[in-house]
């Protein structure tokens, strides 16, 4: 995605106060940097710098669902009610699902998750073990009436998911896929900057099994995790009866920690019930039918966006790490006698060389310019002023470090970055 733009003309501008009822952190910055904006609780525009960060998480993740075998498609969003009636999740799931009529008296729901709907793709497709297994997933919005949607861009009454579905012969089969979706969500997670914990939680509607959820551990969570100080043991509020201080389950050496923490993500292996109650069978190679095995997998690319912004800002603003940055390079002009000649070859070259960057050509302060730059967060500043003669001063936003270099240097730089 290479591309550029000026802040002159960049929408909207920064604010220099949060809202008055923001009380998280990502809610505060990501509206005053001008990434996101309230409609109403819980439903935000991802404005272009946001936008752009989104992209780029969506883009780590498409990568990694394709590195495993999996295809995107997209699915609707307007869902009957009849298929969800099929497995009783239209009753099981009513308090967060947001229902409607239409002229005609015919009620639908909008998508809250997908089951249902790769389950009716998958009988009208496949037929035989030959035909299996088969992951698709998507990048879609979800609505969910949220009891509580306080936390920013973290709880949506809507908001994206990536979900992911497997459909297997066997249990074996979906077991093998499900280890290869949990290692896949480690690279993503380890891509996007995060250090993650992997826990159990309950398997909620339908599902006996333990799930497993991906957890970032900050104060801004909404989620209290536990966790061993030595082992991989880790379990949710809702499953673990125990307390922290308490001696690992696992181990038995190591003691459980608990802690707030985000969930990013979240895997079921689901079995055959969604299957059974839908009618989605394929025939063995003697003849035979069986329900196929089931397994969805998901991650909130919007949340993902929050917890970026909960994990590494500080009092002047975010922090991105290059890799999700809404642009690499924030180029800032100060003015010079030879009326800015300098910035505009700086510009251009950096186009040239493939680096995203935004201009602040604004005319205003030099301070104005900083405090924004510290403010959206962007990894490396430049500044080209009369001081930085035939250089340009490079300072990343985690260090308080400015160097003068050579472009050469600069380029050098960028490129180890990412
Ligand atoms: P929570 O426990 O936080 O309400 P959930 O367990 O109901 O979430 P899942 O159905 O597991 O959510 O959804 C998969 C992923 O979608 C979550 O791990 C999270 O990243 C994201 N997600 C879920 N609910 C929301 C929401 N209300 N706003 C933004 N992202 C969400
Ligand atoms: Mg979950």
């Amino acid at each position: 995605m290479i591309s550029e733009m000026l802040q002159s003309t960049l929408f909207p501008k920064t604010k220099k106060e949060a809202p008055k009822d923001a009380q998280s952190i990502n809610h505060r910055l990501l509206v005053r940097g001008g990434l996101i904006d309230q409609l109403m609780a819980g439903s935000w525009t991802l404005l272009p710098l946001g936008w752009r960060v989104v992209s780029k998480i969506n883009q780590i993740i498409r990568e990694e669902m394709n590195a495993i075998g999996a295809q995107e498609l997209l699915m609707p969003l307007l869902h009957p009610k009849a298929i969800w009636n099929e497995t009783g999740r239209w009753d099981v799931a009513h308090e967060i699902m947001y229902k409607l009529k239409d002229v005609r008296e015919r009620e639908f729901v909008l998508s809250f998750t997908h089951e249902e709907i790769v389950m009716d793709l998958l009988r009208k497709h496949i037929s035989s073990y030959q035909d299996l297994p088969i992951a698709v997933y998507h990048f879609s919005t979800k609505f969910r009436n949220e009891l509580r949607a306080r936390s920013g861009i973290l709880r949506g009454r809507e908001f994206l998911m990536k979900d992911l579905y497997s459909a297997h012969t066997d249990e074996k089969d979906l077991q093998h896929y499900y280890e290869m979706v949990k290692e896949a969500y480690g690279k993503i997670f380890t891509r996007l900057g995060f250090t993650t914990k992997i826990i159990e939680a309950a398997g909620g509607v339908f599902t006996q099994q333990h799930t497993h959820e991906f957890q970032v551990i900050t104060p801004g969570g909404e989620d209290t995790i536990y966790y061993c100080d030595r082992c991989t043991w880790g379990q949710n509020k809702e499953i673990y009866s125990g307390k922290a201080g308490d001696r690992c389950p696992q181990c038995k050496t190591g003691s459980v920690i608990s802690a707030k923490a985000i969930e990013v993500g979240n895997i079921f292996p689901l079995g055959t019930r969604y299957a059974e109650k839908m009618g989605v069978n394929f025939t063995d190679s003697r003849g035979i039918k069986h329900p196929v095995w089931f397994g969805s997998y998901g991650i909130g690319p919007t949340r993902v966006l929050g917890a970026l912004v909960e994990v590494s800002h500080d009092d002047r603003g975010i922090i991105w790490y290059p890799q999700v940055a809404p642009f690499e390079v924030h180029l800032v002009e100060l003015k010079t006698k030879d009326a800015g000649l300098k910035t505009e070859e700086i510009y251009g070259r950096l186009q040239d060389d493939g680096i995203d960057v935004l201009l602040d050509d604004r005319d205003v302060s030099a301070g104005e310019k900083f405090a924004d730059a510290d403010l959206i967060g962007i990894p490396v500043r430049l500044v080209v002023s009369q001081k930085t003669g035939d250089r340009v001063e490079w300072k990343r936003r985690d260090s308080e470090k400015a160097e003068l270099l050579s472009y050469a240097d600069v380029i050098d730089r960028l490129k180890k970055l990412t």
